[in-house]
């Protein structure tokens, strides 16, 4: 068993690197960058970055930008959504990221099976473009915390066995969609040995997911109980509005408490 902890921003360009270096200090070992309202990075900095960042042994992830619908009724949503999630592959690739995380759409008046199959079609497309341009970066289309929204634990594991993409798998989605923590349905859905998790605590209605909110320390304790069994290799991003300092108390409380159990 393997975990990395990290945070759900790496800041502005600028930023970067001393947040890195902070981020190391606090033996955080994974960071996600925030691509959601657009790719703000360019190549050059995305290499100085991707350097500084393997130099530290912190592994990044890239998360696309929320505008993105591979189920829209318009052909140019689609491309336009599929652009957003290639130039993220681009700079991921510079970056030296290994996933990109993603919403991958809604089922608007779609079947749920027709989403599927049009999502599958549309991903299947996505990983020839990367491995053309030998990127070497994985899809993970996340799973959702709204009934509405296309992502169900079952579509994201079905997705990722049939796309042969990754996944995000979002306890606090899960949550807020489920209204239970499905530990088991979890296990049993995602077979693979490496695990790309969001989690942060989250407020939620019927419909779903409403927002993220601070991870309570009981709330860590319940998630390693699940975790520390499994023989895998686990990144953790943090979404709470204090994302940084969650996960800083996220990683010292399975250091504390957790690092003895499974395989390390
Ligand atoms: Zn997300």
């Amino acid at each position: 068993m393997k975990i990395f902890f990290g945070p759900s921003s790496l800041g502005s360009y600028k930023e970067a690197f001393s947040n890195l270096v902070y981020f190391k200090e606090k033996n955080l070992s994974a960071c996600e960058v925030a691509f959601t309202y657009g790719v703000y990075l360019k190549e050059k900095e995305a290499v100085e970055i991707g350097r500084k960042a393997k130099e530290l042994k912190i592994n990044l992830s890239i998360h696309a930008p929320y505008y993105i619908n591979l189920n829209s009724n318009d052909k140019n949503k689609i491309e336009n959504s599929k652009k957003r999630i290639l130039d993220c592959a681009k700079i991921g690739h510079f970056l030296g990221a290994k996933k990109i995380v993603f919403h991958p759409g809604f089922y608007g008046k779609s079947t749920k099976e027709e989403t599927f199959e049009k999502i599958k079609k549309e991903i299947i497309d996505l990983n020839e473009k990367i491995k053309k341009n030998n990127w070497n970066i994985e899809l993970c289309p996340e799973v959702m915390g709204k009934k509405n929204v296309f992502g169900s634990i079952e579509e994201i594991s079905k997705l990722s066995k049939e796309c042969n993409c990754g996944f995000c798998i979002d306890f606090a989605h899960i949550l807020a969609r489920y209204k239970n923590k499905e530990f088991e349905l979890i296990k049993k859905s995602f077979p693979r040995e490496e695990w790309h998790c969001h989690f942060s605590g989250i407020e939620y209605g019927e419909k779903g997911e409403k927002k993220h909110r601070k991870t309570k320390t009981e709330e860590w304790f319940e998630l390693f109980n699940f975790l520390k069994d499994l023989d895998k290799m686990i990144t953790i991003i943090n979404e709470s509005p204090y994302h940084i300092e969650d996960s800083i108390e996220g990683e010292k409380i399975w250091r504390e408490k957790f690092s003895g159990f499974g395989s390390t």
